[in-house]
Formats: C-alpha cells, structure tokens, sequence
C-alpha cells in the first residue's frame, strides 16, 4: 500500500467514536474525542515519516483500543495524590508534610464559603489576615511577635529586605547554604538589596571574626541552619546567644533562618533515635529579633513561612511593600491554625502526620511491614519479603539522620528489573512511589498511611 492509500485507509473521528467499547464509558466525552483526534494523527504521522509498513493496520477497532488509555490519562488531574512508600517523611517532590486531618477540613471548611479573613467580626470593620495566627504562634514559640508569609524563602527575603536594604548582613562562610530548588543564601541576599559581608572559614568562624566585621554599615547579623548537610571534625561556630550578646553590644540586630524549624526536639520522640535539634523557641529564647522557618517541614503544617521575633522587627516587616506579593492565602492560615492548635492541646505526636511518621519505632515499622505482606499474601508474580530499611527525613531538615524502619521488598519471578516494577506501581490510578536498592524495589512504610496499606497491597498482587 503506498503512502496516500494509507492515508485515506485511516479510519475518521466520527467512525472510532462509534465503537461499541468506546460508547458509554465513565469518562469525559471531551477526552475521548480529543483521544481519537490523537491517536489518528499519531497514525497519520508515523505513516508521513515513513514507517507506514510497522503502522498496524489502521481501523477503528485497532484506533479504539489505544483511546481508552490516553483517554483515562487525559481525563485525569495533572496534580493528584501519590502514596509515598520512600521512607522520607517530608519529600520535597512529593509535597512535603502530608496535613493532619482537622486541617484538611478547617481548609475544606474556609475555601467552600466566605471567612473573615481580612474582616473584623466585633468591630464590623477591616481587620488584617495577619492577626489570626499570632497569639498561637507566640504562645508556642515564646515570641513577642508573629507573622506568616507563602513560604520560608519569602521569610529570609522580607526579612533582609525590610531590615537590611542597602546595608550589610554578616554571615559565616560555613552557612553559605544552597537549598533545593535554587534556594541560595547569597542571591537571596542580592535580590533583597542587602549587601553580603561573608566571615570566618567553611569549618571555622569565631566570634572575633563576626567583631571585626561589625561597622557603621552593619544592619544585621545572620545565622543560618545548615539544613541539608553537615561539617564534621575540625570545627567551630558561633552560638546564637553569642552572636545576639555581640549584637546587643554593637546595636544590630541578629536573626536566625532555622530552615526546618521544630517545636518539639527530635530527640525527645520516645524510641525514633533521632538527634537533638534545636527548636524555635530555643532560638528565640536566645534573644535574636528574628527567627523563621518553614510551616512543612519538621512542623508538618502547610506550604508555609514563619517569622517570629520582637514587636520591633516583625512591624517593619508586616509594612514592607514586598508584604504584599509574599502572604498566605485563607487556606494556607486555615491549614496552619489547625496545625498549631494540635500542637497547643500538645497533641501533635498522634496528630500531626510528619510527628507522628518520625516518632514511630522500628519495631512498629517492622510488624507494619509484615501486615502489608501478608496483605499481599502469596501472588504468582512477585516474591515479597519484609527487611530491615533506613528511611530519611528529608526536606532539609536532620540530614545525617537515618531512622531504621520496615520495607517490602518486592522481586519479579519472571525476571522483570526493579525499575519495571517500579513503573508499574507509578503509572497506577493511585499511584505509588517506592525506590529501588540493590536491584528490589522497596516499600518502606514509614510514609504509607494505614488507609493507604489495602490499596499498596493489591497494587503489588496486580504487578
Ligand atoms: C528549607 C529552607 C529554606 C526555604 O524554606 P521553604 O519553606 O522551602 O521556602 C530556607 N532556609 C533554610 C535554612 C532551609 O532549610
């Protein structure tokens, strides 16, 4: 057949939609047409390049067969929920802190009708989204005063901007830090309009080098968490009381970027094995006038950032300009309040997902393991075994951390690579992320919900 009977053999839209397994189904019509316009062009196009003789035989049944699938892919949202069976707690790909339950519905509650945002319900007149969260967020943290904004890289750029435009910012060379996502100390620093004034070494920066630094163009001194890695053995750096006793010595403030930010030390989770981390009232305790971190990461609140400090500081910060183009949204300050109010009833290690992920012992991620294997049961596909795992915190918060958990691994009998089943389980209608490790694919279930354990497992029994 040449190139124009191939053409004209190609069946039409009208024709492909008229198959009785294209007829009724539960999907958008608007989908299935733009299906068959696909696939019939993919058609047309293989067969223009020349590949007409690998070209199946091109008929509306053959056409049908292939809309179905993209048809269902079409259909769906581009954004969407995934199991994480990663083992890490807040993956940043993976959106981060799953909410707790009460805040899913505050949200649901505040973005299906009006709320009183920015409405003063006493005085019956204009109130600020800013006032909401402020008495929780100092209560937990000890602060004088609270302000939220979209994220914590918006915090660190609204706070040099309102405290230190066109003035200096003294920070260790060791605190330099790149974030994902091209989150990057220095630029933040340009981009705010305070000027860079770098001290001390990579692993050594004493006080003395911050003393000198200090001059008439000083604004602010700095400290940032290294959040995402760690310098071992010759080492020193200066703490956040000294830095603030310099501080208060010269007349310049001192603010402290935590990054993660927790109000609970990992520590003291009974039986996680995690390291002690310094938390936010901790750093405010210290005395700095600025502190912030982020509302998803060790927190497991929404997308957001936290500045907390002295009235002094957080005012000129709220009247920035910048103000304006970083606060939350309603459904963010829904989220967050929600958040917080758990960890006011002190009820965060049973509520707030992220806590309660990290609090969990390997012996109770070991029997989880075993639940969801047996939940598979025997299948004649796939072999599965329950073993011992490290799963990771992740979202820059404990880098060196590595908590022991449980994990299927899970191996093909028919010779299928890891990467294979992994594909699998990806491209599924919930689709599950696991990751490969010496050849198995591992589902570690630290991160899998307990109403997530039925679907993983029939998941598995269908690979
Ligand atoms: C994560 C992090 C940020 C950025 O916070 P986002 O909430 O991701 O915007 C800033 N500084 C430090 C030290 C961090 O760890």
């Amino acid at each position: 057949m040449g190139t124009h009977d191939e053409l004209r053999a190609l069946p039409k839209v009208d024709e492909v939609l008229k198959r009785p397994e294209l007829v009724g189904l539960p999907l958008p019509r608007w989908a299935v047409v733009e299906a068959v316009r696909r696939e019939i062009e993919r058609r047309r196009q293989a067969i223009l390049g020349g590949g007409g003789a690998s070209v199946e035989r091109p008929s509306a049944e053959v056409v049908s067969a292939d809309v179905l699938r993209l048809a269902e892919e079409l259909a769906r949202p581009s954004l969407r929920r995934v199991v994480n069976a990663t083992g890490v707690v807040l993956h940043t790909n993976l959106g981060r802190a799953p909410l707790a339950a009460e805040a899913a519905e505050r949200v649901a509650e505040v973005a299906r009708g009006y709320s009183n945002l920015e409405y003063d319900l006493d005085g019956r007149e204009r109130g600020s989204r800013h006032d909401h969260l402020r008495e929780l967020l100092c209560e937990l943290s000890g602060a004088e005063a609270a302000v939220v904004v979209n994220n914590n890289a918006a915090a660190v750029l609204l706070t040099l901007a309102a405290l230190a435009e066109g003035r200096e910012v003294i920070v260790s060379r060791g605190e330099l830090v790149e974030i994902g996502g091209a989150f990057r100390v220095p630029d933040v620093m340009r981009q705010s309009g305070a000027r860079l004034v770098e001290v001390g070494t990579t692993n050594r920066t004493h006080l003395a080098d911050f003393e000198r630094a200090v001059g008439a163009a000083t604004a602010l001194l700095l400290q940032v968490h290294r959040s995402n890695f760690a310098v071992l053995g010759f080492t020193a750096e200066v703490g956040a009381k000294e830095l603030v006793a310099l501080g208060a010595a010269r007349g310049v403030p001192v603010a402290i970027d935590l990054g993660s930010g927790t109000l609970i030390d990992p520590a003291s989770l009974v039986g996680a094995g995690l390291p002690h981390e310094p938390t936010v009232r901790q750093a405010v305790e210290s005395g700095a006038d600025v502190v912030t971190f982020s509302g998803d990461k060790l927190l497991g609140g929404p997308q957001a950032g936290i500045i907390v400090g002295r009235e002094a500081a957080i005012a000129r910060i709220r009247r920035h300009p910048l103000m304006r183009a970083l606060r939350p949204d309603k459904l963010t300050l829904a989220a967050l309040e929600a958040t917080l109010a758990i960890y006011r009833r002190g009820a965060a290690h049973e509520l707030v997902p992220a806590v309660r992920m990290l609090a969990m012992t390997p012996a109770v991620l070991l029997a989880r393991a075993e639940r969801l294997a047996q939940l598979v049961g025997p299948t004649a596909q796939v072999v599965v075994a329950v073993v011992a795992v490290a799963s990771a915190v992740g979202g820059g918060a404990l880098p060196l951390a590595e908590p022991p958990s449980g994990a299927l691994a899970i191996t093909a009998r028919d010779g299928r690579g890891a990467e294979a089943l992994d594909a699998v389980l990806r491209a599924g209608g919930l689709p599950i992320v696991g990751r490969i490790a010496e050849g198995r694919l591992l589902l570690d279930v630290r991160t899998i919900a307990d109403d997530e354990l039925d679907a993983v497992a029939s998941a598995v029994r269908a690979l």
